[in-house]
């Protein structure tokens, strides 16, 4: 079917001139997937052929319309009316109106919302998984595994609702009690990349609800339908449970971002995507002193010690470097292997690279492990990197090439022979690119692993019990994850997620990253009667 569909795409243009307005109506409802039998989960989804991308208790969107597409084929999924500024607006002012009701609501209850958020997820993770497999180029497990991801955290987020909690701290003052208290800070505006469409939102969403917020979302461009679908899910649980709209969404461009960005009512901007668009949003929302969470770009490095279980690095290696065709943040870019075993590594690893040649395919066909990159824009600066790694010298020992098909497939590359500074290793390209370095030690390894602007995950393969303590003592990685004998990618809800230096510094998800959606109040109270300053000082008229 789809290659049928390819035909018909094709023709379009050539045969407009001759065809009726009713063919041709026909035929321009054929060129969308949603108008396909075979992708009528869109529609379980709620979604349609032209859908509006602002809700903010209703649906609307007065922008520009975008179109979805398969990255998979090249072909239209269905459309997207985004919001403009002016809605943006109107959205904020709805839903800070929404958090002033939401407050009120005891954290269980908010965590009771949580948790239908979290089933109504379950009833929809297949439907829901295959539109982010099909509209960003994950493969099928992956799709699934970004929704169970939502549905974690919903989970954490109702125990959550429950425990987090402030203290009593001893006073100097007589008869004097200190309080902490974790109050939520309002409006939490979330602006996600493309590569997470579902879990970003889904991480931030379920524990600034549970704290307290209020949200408002921009999803990226270029995933638009994946924000729709879940917005529907989650208002469907507010409709049902009388709420307003304490979650809105405002699909749109970089107007629309920077608008959010800059709006003062916005009290806590939380911004996944590149260092570059981060550090601005970054300066911007400081400007106007409000709070930030920068979830940026990774750099991340998987060390292969004298000692590693090599089996065990290499399988990491694979699903690190290729896992979601290379475009997480924490993808493994940098392999830093000991001399000893440097060439023999690069060997076996190109042997697994080319097993996964076959399983190079379309995102939602069973056996396809490494689906496409997400545009075109992946693919050019696949080639240019390339070209790059080539003149200053390195070596392509696995792949470098760009699929001749339809939809936007590469090849799983690896590059030897590079020096670890080299322009090219010191930037995240987001494709499947790999460097593999050679260290002496593993002194050098971590010298390396740290040198990089990014901060993100890192991941050392030893069996040698002071190398690995080393590694994860103050002179080790300096990156926000640190991992031992497993993936730089990958990571679990439970811990806080998020990494150091140009990545952003901002922590998501698990441990006591809730903190940040919340406001501390610091609460002395006197219950003795007379009023007596601290550090014993004396300041009356008596
Ligand atoms: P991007 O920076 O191009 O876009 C991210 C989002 O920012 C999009 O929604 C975009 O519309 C918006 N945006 C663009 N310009 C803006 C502006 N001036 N003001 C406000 N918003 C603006 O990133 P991308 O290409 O979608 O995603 C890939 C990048 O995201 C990679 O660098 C990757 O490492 C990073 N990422 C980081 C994490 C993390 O948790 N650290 C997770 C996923 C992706």
């Amino acid at each position: 079917m789809i290659a049928h569909l390819r035909h018909l795409t094709r023709r379009l243009p050539a045969q407009r001139g001759r065809l009726l307005s009713g063919q041709q109506q026909q035929l321009r409802s054929a060129s969308f997937l949603i108008d396909q039998p075979e992708y009528s989960f869109l529609k379980d989804l709620g979604l349609e052929r032209d859908n509006p991308g602002v809700f903010s208790g209703h649906w609307q969107g007065r922008g520009p319309t975008i179109t979805s597409y398969d990255p998979g084929t090249g072909q239209a999924i269905a459309t997207v009316r985004q919001g403009n500024v002016q809605e943006l607006q109107q959205a904020i002012g709805l839903t800070v109106e929404a958090y002033k009701q939401w407050r009120q609501v005891p954290a269980p209850v908010r965590g009771e919302i949580v948790r239908q958020i979290g089933d109504e997820l379950r009833k929809y993770k297949e439907p829901l998984g295959k539109l982010v497999s099909l509209e960003v180029g994950k493969i099928y497990s992956e799709g699934q595994g970004e929704v169970q991801e939502f549905i974690d955290i919903c989970d954490y987020a109702v125990g959550l609702s429950r425990i987090y909690a402030g203290q009593v701290i001893n006073s100097e003052r007589a008869q004097h009690t200190i309080l902490e208290a974790w109050r939520p800070l309002g409006l939490v505006g979330v602006i996600s990349a493309y590569n997470f469409p579902n879990a970003v939102f889904g991480w931030n969403a379920a524990i600034a609800l549970t704290t307290g917020n209020s949200v408002l979302w921009k999803g990226a461009p270029s995933t638009p339908l994946v924000s729709v679908a879940t917005t529907k899910i989650v208002a469907e649980v507010l409709r049902r449970n009388n709420l307003p709209a304490v979650v809105s969404l405002c699909q749109g461009g970089t107007d629309v971002g920077a608008a959010l960005v800059a709006d003062k009512r916005v009290n806590l901007l939380s911004f996944t995507g590149s260092c570059q668009t981060g550090r601005d949003v970054g300066v911007e929302v400081q400007r106007r002193f409000g709070k930030v969470i920068l979830e940026l770009g990774g750099n991340n490095a998987l060390i292969v010690d004298e000692s590693a279980n090599i089996k065990m690095a290499l399988d990491a290696a694979l699903f690190g470097c290729i896992g979601t065709t290379g475009q997480r943040c924490t993808t493994t870019r940098r392999i830093i292997v000991h001399e000893k075993l440097h060439d023999s590594f690069v060997e076996a690893l190109t042997v697994k690279y080319a097993q996964l040649l076959p399983r190079i395919g379309h995102q939602l066909e069973a056996q396809t492990l490494v689906g496409p990159v997400h545009t075109q824009q992946n693919v050019d600066s696949y080639k240019a990197t390339i070209e790059e790694a080539k003149l200053l010298g390195g070596t392509v020992a696995f792949g470098g090439r760009v699929l001749e098909r339809a939809g936007h497939y590469v090849e799983p590359t690896i590059i030897t022979g590079l020096s670890h500074d080299a322009s090219v290793v010191h930037r995240e390209t987001f494709a499947p690119i790999v460097y593999v370095l050679k260290a002496r030690d593993v002194n050098e390894a971590i010298a390396w692993n740290n040198e990089v602007e990014q901060g993100l995950s890192s991941a050392i393969f030893t069996e040698n019990i002071s190398q690995a303590f080393k590694w994860i003592g103050a002179q080790g990685s300096d990156c926000g994850i640190v991992n031992i004998n497993t993936t730089t990618n990958g990571a679990e809800i439970g811990g806080a997620f998020g990494g150091e230096k140009a990545t952003g510094g901002g922590r998501e998800s698990g441990s006591d990253a809730w903190k940040q959606y919340c406001k501390r109040a610091t609460i002395t109270v006197n219950h003795s009667g007379e009023l007596a300053c601290a550090q014993g000082v004396v300041f009356n008229v008596e």
